[in-house]
């Protein structure tokens, strides 16, 4: 095995993004391999090569893009003081799991729908096989070698309570208190993850908590609630798009439908993609599997275990108050669930 192994288990020594596989290449010979790689892993090596997992942080050049200082795996590794992850007693978690564990021949040929040679395997895929390469690993260190994770604590936003006494019927105002115990779970149970405690896990647990709660407000500010007999709120792409801001990752239809789904509907909020009438479900992501400017929509509505369409009205009604009270700043009234802007007339 190359000494060459990234934190996460890739191998620098033979990644196109390195400066290795192209230290004999002529231009030409190295924009032929770009394009193999961007062919087959979606994505084109930059021409500046990484420097690097092994280089420590204060030896990256400023004007480097790689390896990126702020990749979670990194960190945690360098903050549990071992050589990679197999090291630590929680491998593999799953935020190694996601990215280490990501690639392999399997999904870049279902991704690409087609198999590759051996060739392109040897020089694209094989060295992102993290997890694999891992594992070798991790079975030849001697139990005594592997080390507990060292503990985070885990942050919570302060959540004011229910306002009291808000103008409304006793039906609605029940509602919105139903809106208000959703977004105070959101804020503080661990979306389903394990090992909230480590490094990688808490902040990966802070980003999607994050994701989660702006997607709601997107489709809660913007959507269109339709009053059919199961009232739904629905969103349409470019509006859902232009909506997210610089949220790269709700444009990413897998994130979206794995991650931000899933949690959605382990509370009680089910969401759906629709492909509009005449549109193919493979012409709603790009190549890349971002999702698309147009051709589909997102639609939600609330079980009835948290209130159903009464407590999607109210969400909306909530929302939708907050946007022209707050304009831009409003999102963080809702993502701390402020209320009180319903006691106001
Ligand atoms: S991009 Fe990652 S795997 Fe590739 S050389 Fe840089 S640190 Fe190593
Ligand atoms: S908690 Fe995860 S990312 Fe951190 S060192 Fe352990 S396996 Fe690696």
């Amino acid at each position: 095995m190359s000494n060459l192994v990234s934190r996460c288990g890739i191998d620098c020594s033979a990644c196109p993004w390195g400066p290795y596989p192209r230290k004999d290449m002529t231009a030409e010979d190295f924009e032929i391999f770009r394009n193999n790689a961007k062919r087959i892993l979606g994505y084109m090596p930059i021409k500046t090569p990484c420097v690097t997992c092994q280089t420590p942080d204060t030896e990256i050049p400023k004007e480097s893009r790689l390896p990126n200082k702020k990749c979670l795996i990194r960190r945690c590794v360098d903050k549990n003081g071992v050589t990679n992850c197999a090291y630590c007693s929680r491998f593999p978690c799953e935020t190694l799991n996601e990215t280490a564990g990501a690639w392999n021949r399997e999904t870049v040929e279902a991704r690409i729908g087609e198999s590759i040679s051996e060739e392109d395997y040897h020089l694209f895929v094989e060295p992102f096989e993290g997890i694999r390469r891992l594992e070798a690993l991790r079975a030849s260190i001697k139990p005594d070698e592997i080390v507990e994770p060292k503990k985070v604590s885990t942050s919570r936003k302060r959540i004011d309570n229910f306002p009291e006494n808000l103008p409304f019927s006793k039906e609605e105002s029940a509602s919105f208190k139903a809106v208000y115990m959703l977004l105070k779970t959101l804020n503080e149970c661990s979306l389903e993850m394990k090992d909230t405690d480590t490094f990688a896990q808490k902040h990966k647990l802070e980003n999607l908590r994050a994701h989660v709660l702006r997607f709601l407000w997107i489709v809660g500010s913007c959507g269109k609630l339709e009053n059919e007999k199961r009232p739904y709120i629905v969103i349409e792409a470019g509006k859902y798009l232009a909506n997210r801001g610089s949220e790269k990752r709700l444009a990413i239809w897998s994130f979206v439908r794995n991650a931000i789904f899933n949690v959605l509907s382990e509370v009680g909020v089910c969401c759906e993609r629709i492909a509009l009438k005449g549109v193919k479900k493979k012409d709603l992501t790009t190549g890349t599997g971002y999702l698309r400017y147009k051709g589909w929509a997102i639609k939600i509505f609330f079980e009835e275990r948290i209130g159903g369409a009464a407590t999607l009205k109210a969400f909306q009604k909530y929302t939708v108050r907050l946007a022209k009270k707050y304009g831009k700043k409003a999102f963080k009234h809702f993502s701390t669930v402020k209320m009180q802007i319903l006691t106001e007339n």
